[in-house]
């Protein structure tokens, strides 16, 4: 009974809530930055992507080049730009952080169908500054974000 409430509970967050606000990131940060090391992580890459310039989809995986295969097969764009991965040593702690961050720096976070393969992905995010471009946003946000997590 308890996980089925927990699901329902955080549902109904993310779809009134979708960005937290920054006094709760920042917490969630400060927490899970001095959680021990788990034995089920280890090295991997955060990956980056924007698709139409503008919604960002921010990853782990231990396989880059698989993973980028995956979602170019089950999620087909035909405006999607990678970005170059970051390597880090633990991927799920980096992710965790990084998502943390994303949605602390980003205008917003939506979780609407995507037009391209009807499913809700999880963890996109939009930035506003230098009007959106993508490029900009990459090198003076995104990057600095997942190098930052990398070494958090
Ligand atoms: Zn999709």
């Amino acid at each position: 009974m308890v996980p089925l409430l927990t699901v329902r509970l955080s549902r109904n967050r993310s779809q009134i809530m979708p960005k937290r606000s920054s006094r709760m990131l920042l917490i969630l940060y400060a927490s899970r930055r001095s959680r021990p090391p788990s034995l089920a992580d280890g090295p991997g890459f955060l990956y980056a992507f924007v698709d139409r310039g503008r919604r960002w989809k921010i990853g782990m995986s231990k396989n880059f080049v698989r993973r980028k295969r995956e979602w170019n097969r089950q999620c087909p764009s035909s405006d999607r730009r990678w970005m170059m991965p970051v390597a880090v040593k633990r991927r799920r702690r980096a992710e965790s952080l990084v998502h943390l961050l994303l949605e602390f720096w980003s205008s917003d976070r939506p979780r609407t169908r995507c037009t391209q393969c009807q499913q809700t992905h999880m963890e996109i995010f939009e930035f506003n500054e230098f009007n959106a471009d993508s490029r900009l946003v990459w090198e003076s946000i995104v990057h600095s974000l997942l190098v930052k997590a990398s070494t958090a």
